[in-house]
C-alpha cells in the first residue's frame, strides 16, 4: 500500500453477525485498503478470520455497478427513480399497496433498513417486506417471543470465556463464525475443565474442539433436549425458587418433554445416537450451573426451528441457568446487521423496534410517531410467501436490496420463474452481476462495504459504526438516500427529508423510546439514549450492546438478572413441546437427506468474497459430500461429477468422498450461483417446506437422489 495520504479508519467486517472490529488502513486515492483486527472491539479483541482479513482485496472497482440502468441502458439518477417511482404509484393506485413488495438483506445498515421500513408499513401501507434473514434467524426471534415476550438475546460473547460447559447446537462454528470458535478454543485453553459438546448431524471441523460430538439425526434436536429437560428434572436439578419467582408453564413443558422423550434409551434411538452418549451429555449439564447453548442454522432453518429453540430455551429457564455470566442461549446470527433489522421492524410481522402487530396499541403507536398516513396494520408475507405471490401475479412489483433471492431461496428455479415473469422488478445493489440483476428491469447502484456507513448490531446487541472508507464508486448512492428520494417521488417528502444517516438514525433511536414507560407494556429493545446523539458522537461511537438509555448509558451485557422478563406479567413462558419429522421424508425415489451450509473461505453467493483470490483456493467449486457407503451404493467416484434431483430442481457437483458425513445424508455449500458455475445453485434442490411459526425454510433437510454424471 502507499503510505502516501494514509488514513487510519475502525469499521466493521462485511460478513458473519460475529461483527468484528477492523482497522482500515486507507489511501483514498488509489483505493487502496488494508485491514486488521481491532484490539479494542469486544467481540474480537484483535483477531480476524480469513474473510474479514481478505477484504481489502475485495474493494476494486471491476465487478461494480456504477450506474443507474433502466431497460439495459445507462440513464440518469433522476430518470431510474422517476421510473421506479412512476411504476410503483401506477401499481398502488391499480391493484392496492399489497401489490407492491420490498426484499431486503441483513446486509443492509441500520439506517438503510429503518428508512425501507418505514416507507413500506408506514406510507405504503403494506407489510411486504421482508428480508434474507428469514432464512437466517426467524426461527429465533419466534423462540425468543415466545419465552421471553421479546426477541432478546440473553446473553453475550463474554459469557463463553466464564462457561464451564458450552453446547454448540447445529452450529459449524469453526467455519461460519469463526471468531467465536476462536474465543471457545482460547476458554479451553484457559480452563481445562471446560467442556464442549457439539450436537450437528456432520463430524464438522468444530468438532476438533469437542470434549463429545453428538452426530444426532437430522432434525431430532426437539426429541434430544426434551430428553434432556425430562433428565433434569427426574434429577432434581431444576431451579424451584427461580420457577416459582419468574416462569409460566413449567408444569405442562415438563410433562410434554416426559411424554415427548420416554426414557434416555428411546431418545437415543428417536435421535440414532448411542445412549451412553446422550447420558454424558445430559450428566454434563445437569453437574454444571456455568452452561451455555449456542444455536446457529442447524436448529433454525427448520420446519420445526422455533420449537428447537424453544427446546433449548426451556432447558436454560428451568434451571435458571440464564441472566448469570457464563450462562445462558446464545442465537448465533449469519449476517453483519441481522440483528439491526430486526430493531427496526425489518421482517414483514414486525413493525418497529421490536413493537409488533399483534399487541394492542404497538401499531397505532408507531403510526403515531412516523404521523404514517397509511400504517399496515397486518403482517406482510414472510420470503417465501413473498416470491409465491410474485409467482401467482399477486404481487406486481418487488424491489430487491443487497440480496441473491434467485440463488439463496429454496425452490430457486420457481424463485428465478417468478422474477422473469414479474411486471416490475427492480434491484438496489453494489456488484453489476448476479443471477438476481439478471432478471432486473431498473438497477440501482448502491453504495458497497468501504464507502457505506452507518451502524450494525452484531450477535450479542452490540451496536458498531460501520465507517465510510473510500469515496462513492462511480454514482453509487446509499440505500436510504435512494429509497428516500423514491419515497419523495411518491408523495411523502416531508417523513423522508434527510440530509445525512445521523437524522435517521437518531429517529430510530427516539422510536425505540417512544412511549416506552411503566404504565405500558415494557420492551427490551431501547436506545432511546441515542436519540440525541451529535454528529460527533455519532463518528467516534465506540461499540455497546443495547440497552442503551438512562438507566444504562453505556449499555448492559446480558438481559433477565432480575428474573424478570418482556411478557405481560413480566414471567418467561415455557413452551410444551412434542418433536416433528422434518417436512418431507426420504423415499425410493429420493433416498438420501441434503443438507446445506457455509464453507470457511466464502460468503453467501459470493459476489464479494469470489473477489478475493485466497478465498476461492479453500474449495474453487461446488462440491457433495458423500459417504463411502452411499459412495459405493450410488457408483459414484471421489472427484467425479454427481447429478443431484430433488422434486424441485437439480445441480452437479464434484463428489466428495468422506466418512464425516452420516450414511444416508449428503451435504452441499450453498454459495454457488449460475454466474459462478452453471448447474452448480443449490437453492434450486431445496424444498420450499417452512416452519409454520416462524417461515423460515428448511434448508437442511430435503430428500434428493444422486447418480454419476
Ligand atoms: Fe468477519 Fe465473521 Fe470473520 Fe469476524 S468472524 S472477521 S465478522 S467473517
Amino acid at each position: 500500500i502507499n503510505n502516501d495520504s494514509l488514513q487510519t479508519i475502525k469499521t466493521t467486517c462485511a460478513y458473519c453477525g460475529v461483527g468484528c472490529g477492523i482497522e482500515a488502513q486507507v489511501n483514498p486515492h488509489t483505493r487502496e485498503v488494508s485491514v486488521q483486527g481491532d484490539f479494542s472491539h469486544p467481540a474480537n479483541q484483535g483477531r480476524l478470520c480469513s474473510k474479514g482479513s481478505s477484504l481489502g482485496e475485495t474493494v476494486g472497482l471491476e465487478s461494480r455497478l456504477l450506474q443507474p440502468v433502466v431497460g439495459g441502458k445507462t440513464v440518469s439518477w433522476d430518470s431510474a427513480l422517476d421510473t421506479v417511482s412512476d411504476k410503483f404509484k401506477r401499481i398502488i393506485d391499480e391493484h392496492g399497496p399489497d401489490a407492491v413488495a420490498f426484499y431486503g438483506s441483513g446486509q443492509l445498515l441500520t439506517e438503510d433498513y429503518y428508512v425501507a421500513n418505514k416507507l413500506m408499513k408506514g406510507f405504503i401501507g403494506s407489510a411486504n417486506i421482508d428480508t434474507n434473514s428469514r432464512l437466517c434467524m426467524s426461527s429465533a426471534v419466534t423462540g425468543h417471543k415466545r419465552a421471553f415476550g421479546t426477541d432478546t438475546v440473553a446473553t453475550c460473547y463474554d459469557d463463553l470465556d466464564h462457561a464451564q460447559l458450552i453446547v454448540l447446537v447445529g452450529s459449524n462454528t469453526a467455519w461460519c463464525h469463526p471468531i467465536v470458535f476462536q474465543r471457545i478454543r482460547s476458554a479451553k485453553e484457559r480452563n481445562p475443565d471446560l467442556k464442549v459438546v457439539v450436537i450437528d448431524p456432520r463430524r464438522t471441523a468444530t468438532c476438533d474442539i469437542a470434549d463429545l460430538h453428538l452426530p444426532l439425526a437430522s432434525g431430532s434436536d426437539v426429541k434430544l433436549f426434551n430428553g434432556l429437560l425430562h433428565f433434569l428434572n427426574q434429577n432434581d436439578v431444576l431451579d424451584h425458587p427461580f420457577i416459582e419467582q419468574s416462569c409460566d408453564g413449567s408444569v405442562a413443558a415438563l410433562e410434554a418433554a416426559a411424554e415427548d422423550a420416554g426414557n434416555l434409551d428411546s431418545v437415543a434411538r428417536y435421535c440414532n445416537l448411542p445412549s451412553a452418549d446422550v447420558e454424558r451429555f445430559y450428566r454434563w449439564f445437569a453437574d454444571t450451573d456455568k452452561a451455555v447453548s449456542v444455536y446457529s442454522q442447524g436448529v433454525k432453518q427448520s420446519s420445526s426451528g422455533a420449537d428447537k429453540v424453544n427446546a433449548i430455551v426451556n432447558c436454560h429457564l428451568l434451571t435458571g441457568r440464564i441472566g448469570k455470566s457464563g450462562s445462558g442461549p446464545l442465537s448465533l446470527t449469519g449476517q453483519p446487521n441481522a440483528m439491526g433489522g430486526r430493531e427496526v421492524g425489518g421482517l414483514a410481522n414486525q413493525v418497529a423496534a421490536h413493537m409488533e402487530f399483534h399487541i394492542e396499541g404497538d401499531v397505532d403507536r408507531v403510526a403515531r410517531f412516523w404521523q404514517a398516513p397509511n400504517m399496515a396494520r397486518e403482517p406482510g408475507k414472510p420470503a417465501v410467501d413473498l416470491f409465491d405471490a410474485i409467482a401467482d401475479g399477486s404481487i406486481k412489483a418487488v424491489w430487491i436490496m443487497a440480496t441473491n433471492p434467485v440463488v439463496s431461496l429454496p425452490n430457486a428455479d420457481k424463485v428465478k420463474a417468478a422474477l422473469e415473469n414479474c411486471e416490475f422488478v427492480v434491484v438496489s445493489d453494489c456488484v453489476a452481476e448476479s443471477d438476481t440483476l439478471a432478471l432486473a428491469h431498473v438497477k440501482l447502484p448502491a453504495l458497497g462495504w468501504s464507502e457505506k456507513d452507518g451502524m450494525v448490531t452484531n450477535s450479542e446487541r452490540r451496536i458498531t459504526h460501520q465507517r465510510a472508507l473510500l469515496p462513492p464508486a462511480g454514482e453509487a448512492k446509499p440505500d436510504w438516500w435512494i429509497i428516500s428520494e423514491v419515497a419523495k417521488r411518491l408523495g411523502f417528502g416531508e417523513a423522508f427529508n434527510y440530509q445525512h444517516q445521523i437524522e435517521i438514525f437518531r429517529e430510530h433511536a427516539a422510536l425505540s423510546g417512544f412511549e416506552n414507560n411503566p404504565f405500558q407494556r415494557l420492551r427490551d429493545f431501547d436506545i432511546s439514549g441515542l436519540a440525541d446523539i451529535s454528529l460527533e458522537e455519532y463518528q467516534s461511537f465506540t461499540p455497546k450492546q443495547w440497552p442503551i438509555n438512562t438507566d444504562y448509558p453505556q449499555g448492559k451485557a446480558r438481559f433477565f438478572a432480575n428474573g424478570k422478563f418482556f411478557t405481560p406479567n413480566q414471567r418467561a413462558q415455557l413452551v410444551a413441546l412434542t418433536s416433528r419429522a422434518p417436512g418431507n421424508a426420504v423415499s425410493q425415489r429420493y433416498p438420501l437427506v441434503l443438507n446445506t451450509g457455509r464453507l470457511r473461505d466464502q460468503w453467501h453467493t459470493m459476489t464479494r468474497s469470489a473477489l478475493a483470490p485466497r478465498l476461492n483456493q479453500h474449495r474453487p467449486e461446488p462440491f457433495v459430500e458423500v459417504h463411502p457407503d452411499d459412495a459405493e451404493r450410488y457408483q459414484l467416484q471421489h472427484g467425479g461429477i454427481a447429478h443431484l434431483l430433488s422434486q424441485w430442481g437439480q445441480m452437479y457437483a464434484r463428489v466428495m468422498v468422506t466418512d464425516t458425513q452420516q450414511q444416508g445424508n449428503v451435504f452441499v455449500p450453498m454459495h454457488w450461483s449460475e454466474q459462478y458455475a452453471k448447474k452448480g445453485r443449490m437453492g434450486a434442490l431445496v424444498n420450499p417446506v417452512v416452519d409454520p411459526l416462524s417461515g423460515q425454510p428448511e434448508s437442511k433437510h430435503t430428500p434428493v437422489s444422486i447418480r454419476p454424471l
